[in-house]
């Protein structure tokens, strides 16, 4: 391809709305063109790289024995509703105004659907069906350029399978796949234990790319070999346990305490022996949460815990018609309405308790959660902090940043039976498919891996995914002796099976080229000019690493054949 006919708009100055690396470099390479908040058109220079990630994908894919299919976009809603998922979607779900249709954020229900019509004996499994298409979700705050959008591609595959067993297998097929994918894209990655979220089901691991930018947050131990989403990690922290001496509950005035560190000041009291309290509605029903101290609720636990579709925190005019106390002076005791109970694991059989006397500026001390108050059940409801002791060996957590690239779920049951997609097993009995679901997103592959590697100067391609494997640079094309040797370069490389791109401008000083060469940044940059021509060589930059190789021009297709594959083309 010469430059000087492709279509590559790249940007000078760093544009305003870009903040993070990936999202600068996308504008300034002329990969992408933003059209409104989150969504982005994908200029050819950006395309050549979503395809190459795209047929990544498809060639692990199928290697499982995975079969593309294409589904539709447009959903009628009722499917949607049979599964309770528009709730659970809730704004983040495109509705069509006066149509009963929506636009699809994931497709478990559309999959199903086929299953249900298709899939009706054991012998039909197992199945793996994928797509590579095009998703809607309204997110309430786009942002981070391509990473997080209201338009874009997900590789979506989908098991079925009749036993657990064979879901087991399913999804280890899916998470070996995945680990391919990534290396071979040149991504830094790992997996962490992860939330199921609104997809429902038993287990599911996320495939993560450390980063500043990311949204999620990952506690883990390298030693212990411990890595868990903050949605789902957990800690060895000590449960506040009881104490000897167990009187009777006594009311006392805390006029200034609005927070648990007041409490703890003034009242000279170790902070996790206060249970917080705090009220959520759960698809409209509300719960009384209890936590130790300064714990931090988290509501993923919560969720799942309650096996909610959606989760809020009560409004201030709620919380003081249910408790008759504002946020602050709430608690188990005293109660003005019946309202159902859970507390945080490290509460269990807790006494010497103070919390809020549901009347403002009061507490109770000496609450024994046994005897006191009407916990129905403990979960583990908390946030884990960094330096606790991790679940496996004890040994202190860090917490990290990092970007979701992709998310693997064993969905079991759900889907089929809330759709009535039922087989017919080897002795004649009717049950429910056993499903799995694997998403990742092609965007966020592209955007991480430009996180990954660039520098200043611009992006620094993996051969894989790189819009060209080869840059030749001609130095002064005015002279014929550079034209015609960068044009029989180009040639012979593309002779070769190798994709170039060949800055042919004219006019264009030599200073501008390397400039755009290192932006655009395909991983070999032959520099043709006279200066080493005259001795019958060209001179490679590996963009990588930086490092520059003269070699005789003659060699020039060799040397970059060899040195595409040490870079892992
Ligand atoms: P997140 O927690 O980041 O919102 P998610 O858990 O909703 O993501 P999944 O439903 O698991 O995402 O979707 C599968 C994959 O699709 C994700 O791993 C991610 O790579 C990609 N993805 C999800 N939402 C977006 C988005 N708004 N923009 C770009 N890619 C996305
Ligand atoms: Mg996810």
């Amino acid at each position: 391809m010469r430059l000087s006919k492709y279509f590559i708009p790249t940007l000078k100055e760093i544009p305003a709305e870009a903040v993070i690396p990936s999202h600068q470099l996308m504008l300034r390479a002329g990969m992408i063109r933003g059209l409104s908040s989150g969504i982005y058109s994908l200029l050819p220079m950006g395309y050549r790289v979503w395809k190459k990630v795209m047929e990544i994908i498809r060639e692990e894919m199928d290697a499982i024995g995975g079969m593309e299919l294409h589904l539709p976009a447009l959903n009628p809603k009722d499917i949607w509703e049979e599964t309770n998922r528009v709730e659970a979607f809730g704004d983040t779900m495109f509705h069509i105004k006066n149509r009963d249709l929506v636009l699809a954020p994931t497709h478990e229900e559309i999959i199903t659907h086929i299953a249900q019509a298709f899939v009706h004996s054991y012998k039909d499994m197992p199945q793996i069906w994928y797509q590579i298409q095009t998703k809607f979700r309204n997110e309430p705050r786009p942002k981070s350029g391509v990473i997080r959008s209201r338009q874009f591609l997900m590789k979506d595959a989908y098991s079925l399978d009749t036993s657990w067993e064979g879901l087991d297998e399913s999804y280890q097929k899916h998470f070996d796949a995945y680990c391919r994918i990534y290396e071979r894209c040149g991504l830094d990655y790992f997996v962490v234990g992860a939330s199921s979220g609104a997809m429902g089901g038993s287990g599911s691991q996320e495939f993560m790319v450390e980063s500043d930018a990311g949204e999620d947050l990952c506690a883990f131990n390298m030693e212990s070999g411990y890595a868990a989403n903050i949605e789902v990690a957990t800690s060895q922290l000590p449960p506040v346990g009881r104490v000897d001496e167990n009187p009777d509950v006594e009311k006392f005035a805390t006029p200034n305490a609005k927070a648990i560190d007041d409490l703890v000041e003034q009242f000279d009291l170790p902070a996790e022996r206060c249970a917080k309290a705090l009220v959520y509605f759960a698809d409209e029903e509300p719960w009384l949460i209890f936590m130790s101290g300064n714990d931090q609720l988290n509501e993923a636990k919560l969720q799942g815990a309650l096996g909610a579709n959606t989760i809020r925190p009560a409004h201030d005019e709620e919380l003081l018609a249910l408790t008759g106390a504002n946020a602050g002076s709430i608690g188990p005791v005293n109660l003005k309405t019946k309202i159902r109970q859970i507390a945080d694991m490290r509460l269990e059989h807790a006494n010497g308790m103070v919390s809020g006397a549901n009347e403002n500026g009061f507490h109770y001390r000496n609450i024994d959660l046994d005897r006191d108050a009407n916990i129905e059940a403990y979960h583990d409801l908390r946030t884990v902090l960094e330096g606790e002791p991790d679940p496996v060996k004890g040994l202190p957590l860090k917490v990290k940043k990092a970007i979701e690239v992709g998310h693997i779920f064993k969905l079991g049951t759900k889907y089929s039976e809330a759709l009535k997609a039922n087989f017919l097993d080897a002795n004649g009995k009717e049950q429910p498919i056993i499903m799995g679901s694997y998403g990742i997103g092609v965007e966020r592959i592209v955007a991480c891996h430009i996180e990954q590697r660039h520098d200043k100067d611009g992006i620094a391609w993996h051969p894989s995914i790189a819009p060209f494997q080869v840059h030749i640079t001609g130095v002064k094309v005015e002279s014929d002796l550079v034209r015609e040797s960068a044009e029989k370069l180009y040639d012979h490389l593309e002779a070769a099976g190798i994709e170039v791109l060949y800055d042919d401008r004219a006019g264009v000083s030599p200073g501008f080229k390397f400039k755009d060469a290192d932006l655009l940044g395909m991983p070999l940059n032959v520099i043709v000019g006279e200066k080493h021509l005259k001795d019958g060589n060209v001179e490679i930059k590996i963009r990588h690493s930086g490092e520059r190789r003269i070699v005789p021009v003659e060699n020039a297709v060799e040397a970059c054949k060899a040195l595409l594959e040490e870079l892992g083309g």
